[in-house]
């Protein structure tokens, strides 16, 4: 024998995997000396037999099958990537996970096809174990989520009555010290509610909790809401707000599209210290709507520019005088996805940055009729004394001694309960120009148990106001079904509070 072949020789005899060479008909021609310590096999006695013998029973149906289908097409191939979890017999009845790689090859005409057999137990248990862990992430990962939806959830009912004391309190004083320390105060609760706001809101896109529900939003009118929340902030920084909305109508959820677009608005006004912000829309190539908000402002570094819609993610190139906490592009991105919409950023180091949010074909369309102009919406008036009985019902004391307090010194006749029980002899006095202002959850029943209650005392629609720590999502899917009812969500900001009334006094 020369060189070569013998080092062929050696190398097939001791190849660290089992090899064997089956005829077409399925039989063992070659086994290597790996086959014994693999398999229990001496390699001589598997000669002539079936390659069966190498397959636990119950799959050997199976298995001729694959073997007559690679017969038919042999190619070079690992096995297993069509059957899932391979495994081999051994001699002694033991099975193992297998790898398997198979090559083809003729002599004279006829085929062979080599089989390299590995033990993949260990493959196999790192695969598993890489599972287990991925499972215990992604539980670990929903845990958080519940948790921060519950714990901010359940602040949400202190942290209304110290925004009706603060409220309160600046309505019982003229003393300008005082003020601006109230003032102060007002500033540092907001920040509070909105971090509150934006941590319940990544946990519940991350619970995967939310559910898009798409209307038909006309765009215009979308602009006009944005211009209406941001104009006065814009102009106490000193910078140009313009809109350019197009005549569409963008198909899609109402408070997940404004969450995405008030936080990139928002972060436009924060980071941008002269100059201006321009929100625009237009039909790009391809047919997308293509919507951006660009600013004049201090930029992001390329190299952060990756990591900025990363949770908690801030750059640090700019002082502590801006309010955030890191969450709102992260918001961002989990609401684009959920929407379908593509989000890209761009920047230039102190000379601004652009957001473009691409909106596919089939979520938008031209517009029908022209939306309503935006001075049609009812703003509330801050300073106007009011008058007007309001019902209040609120199990939690903290909140409705502090609402009715805060409701009074606005001018308010008030009367409140703690529960629909309480709640009955008093709503017998309902009058039909009465307000009801209640709590969602009450102990055994709900807020709009109260104002059916009272409208059956009125005999008439009286307009009701219903507070909930609860979601928007949660929210859309009851509101719409109550007449003449405004749903606000906790902890509810006192010029909300007070836009409600007046818009339902103004229906009534
Ligand atoms: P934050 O609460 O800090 O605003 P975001 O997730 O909204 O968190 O943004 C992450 C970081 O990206 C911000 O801290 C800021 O450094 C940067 N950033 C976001 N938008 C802009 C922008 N328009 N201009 C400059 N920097 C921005």
């Amino acid at each position: 024998m020369d060189e070569l072949a013998e080092i062929t020789q050696h190398l097939l005899r001791s190849s660290p995997d089992a090899l064997i060479v089956i005829d077409e008909r399925g039989r063992i021609r070659f086994a290597n000396d790996t086959v014994t310590e693999l398999l229990g096999y001496r390699p001589g006695t598997l000669l002539g037999r079936p390659v069966e013998v190498l397959v636990p029973e119950r799959l050997r149906g199976r298995h001729e099958q694959h073997i007559a289908g690679y017969m038919r097409e042999p190619r070079n191939r690992e096995m297993g990537v069509t059957i899932a979890g391979l495994v081999a017999l051994r001699a002694d009845g033991s099975e193992f996970p297998a790898g398997i790689r198979l090559a083809p090859f003729r002599i004279a005409d006829r085929l062979f096809v080599a089989a390299a057999i590995r033990d993949n137990t260990e493959r196999s248990r790192i695969n598993d174990a890489l599972i287990a862990a991925r499972q215990e992430a992604d539980r670990a990962n929903r845990a958080k989520s519940r948790f921060l939806a519950t714990a901010s959830h359940d602040l949400r009912q202190p942290l209304q009555t110290v925004y009706m004391l603060n409220a309160a309190m600046g309505k019982l004083t003229d003393e300008p010290e005082l003020t601006a320390l109230l003032r102060r105060q007002g500033q540092a609760i907001e920040s509070t509610t909105r971090l509150l706001n934006s941590l319940l809101d990544i946990s519940r896109l991350e619970s995967g909790a939310i559910e898009p529900r798409r209307i038909e939003l006309p765009l215009p009118q979308v602009f006009e809401e944005l211009r209406g929340e941001f104009e006065s902030s814009a102009r106490t920084r000193g910078l140009q707000l313009q809109f350019e909305p197009l005549p569409v109508a963008v198909f899609t959820d109402r408070t997940l599209f404004y969450q995405l677009l008030q936080n990139l608005v928002g972060n436009a006004i924060k980071y941008t210290d002269a100059g201006s912000i321009r929100v625009a829309a237009r039909i790009a190539t391809g047919g997308v709507l293509e919507l951006s908000i660009s600013d004049t402002g201090i930029g992001i570094p390329d190299d952060k520019l990756e990591r900025i819609f990363d949770e908690y993610y801030q750059v640090d190139t700019h002082g502590a005088q801006r309010l955030g906490v890191g969450l709102g592009l992260a918001i961002v991105k989990e609401v684009s996805q959920l929407l379908g919409f593509e989000v890209r950023i761009s920047s230039q180091l102190h000379h601004g940055t652009q957001v473009l949010i691409r909106v596919p074909s089939q979520s938008f369309s031209e517009m029908r009729r022209p939306a309503a102009p935006a001075a049609d919406t009812p703003t509330a008036n801050g300073e106007r004394r009011r008058q007007g009985r309001i019902f209040l019902v609120e199990d939690n004391e903290g909140v409705r001694v502090a609402t009715e307090l805060f409701l009074k010194l606005e001018g308010f006749e008030t009367l409140s309960a703690a529960s629909l029980t309480q709640a009955q002899s008093l709503l017998t006095s309902i009058r039909p120009h009465d307000i009801v202002v209640t709590d969602y959850h009450l102990d055994a029943h709900t807020g709009l148990d109260v104002l059916a209650d009272a409208r059956r005392h009125a005999g008439i629609d009286v307009p009701g106001i219903i507070l909930t720590g609860d979601l928007p999502s949660v929210l859309r899917s009851t509101a719409a079904a109550v007449p003449n009812a405004r749903f606000l969500a906790k902890p509810v900001d006192t010029k909300e509070l007070l836009a409600a009334i007046d818009e339902l006094s103004a229906a009534g």
